[in-house]
């Protein structure tokens, strides 16, 4: 029987406190938070996010605008649409909403977002700082999932971690951070010959590949704390008959949370504490600005 649920709105609530008066005290010095949302063409799963950012935004006190721009946009386009925004100084931070169509690049669009602005932590600045142990613009969904593993309160020294997946804004970082936390970790991907061996050993495993039901009760190890950042939309026939979507993450809950000490639901986990960590990344960037200008204002001309 699992012991303990990570709730995520629970550990995201000191987040957002924190946030709230870090955004009073920028006010007070005449600096206003401003978040701008990039939504290329339509989507309805880009049109949920955008809800819940600008619900979270004015929860903190932070500005939020969305700026849509037509699917037809070509790249060049809306490369220099992005500049735009960058210099634009009402501005504090940029969030580029995804999927975008195809026909764009994504990676040089994360690019083109200024890296003081960037607070999504998606371009290549930001992402190679986390390799030199500096997280202070990472990328949110990572944050979020070390902040997890630390509400459970275990000495991170030592810990036997496994991730499953290992893309550049969510395994990856996570591995790099917990290596500077002096963790043992094993990243696992789709070369791992037999994933449960790994999964197995493990004190915690975090699961972020998008593939429902991947991890399975056996493949854990009793006490383990699980980690699933995975987000799935899933058939599932109610007793009438009805096919209904639902949102699911890679762990198969039922069978892991009988073995885990600590899991964390899907929706519910990861998903809101993700969102705080956007609401810190936007005000951690205006605070960064606030300094820049004033050590700018004390430089002799
Ligand atoms: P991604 O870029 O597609 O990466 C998926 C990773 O899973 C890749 O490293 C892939 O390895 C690996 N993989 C695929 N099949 C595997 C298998 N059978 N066994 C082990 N590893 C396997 O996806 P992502 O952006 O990291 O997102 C992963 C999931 O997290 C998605 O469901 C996404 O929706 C979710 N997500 C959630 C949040 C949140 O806030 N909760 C935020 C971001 C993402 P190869 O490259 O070797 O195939």
């Amino acid at each position: 029987m699992s012991h303990k649920l990570l709730d995520g709105k629970r550990i995201a609530a000191p987040i957002k406190e924190d946030v709230q008066a870090r955004v009073v005290a920028a006010k007070s010095k005449g600096w206003v938070p401003c978040l701008a949302s990039i939504e290329i063409g339509e989507n309805p799963a880009a049109s949920l996010y955008i809800r819940n950012q600008k619900r979270a935004c004015e929860g903190v006190g932070i500005l939020f605008e969305n700026r849509r721009f037509p699917a037809t946009i070509t790249q060049r386009e809306m490369q220099a649409a992005i500049q735009s925004i960058n210099v634009d100084p009402r501005v504090t931070g940029v969030i580029l909403q995804r999927p975008v169509p195809s026909h764009l690049n994504l990676r040089l669009l994360q690019s083109a977002i200024h890296p003081s602005k960037d607070v999504e932590g998606m371009n290549p600045a930001n992402i190679g700082k986390v390799v030199y142990g500096d997280f202070t613009l990472g990328p949110c969904t990572s944050l979020a999932s070390m902040e997890i593993l630390r509400s459970t309160g275990l000495d991170l020294r030592g810990l036997n971690v496994v991730i499953v997946g290992h893309s550049v804004i969510v395994g990856k970082p996570i591995a790099l951070h917990l290596l500077e936390e002096l963790a043992t970790v094993t990243i696992c991907h789709h070369g791992t010959r037999n994933l449960a061996y790994h999964t197995r050993q493990a004190e915690v495993v975090f699961v972020a590949v998008g593939k429902p039901k991947l991890i399975t009760g056996s493949m854990i190890k009793p006490g383990a704390v699980v980690i699933d950042i995975g987000i799935n939309r899933v058939d599932v026939e109610d007793e009438e008959g009805t096919v209904r979507q639902k949102t699911v993450g890679d762990v198969d809950f039922e069978s892991v949370h009988e073995i885990a000490d600590w899991i964390t639901p899907v929706p519910g986990g990861v998903g809101p504490v993700t969102l705080s960590i956007l609401m810190r990344n936007t005000v951690t960037a205006l605070e960064e600005q606030m300094d820049r200008y004033e050590r700018e204002m004390r430089m002799p001309r």
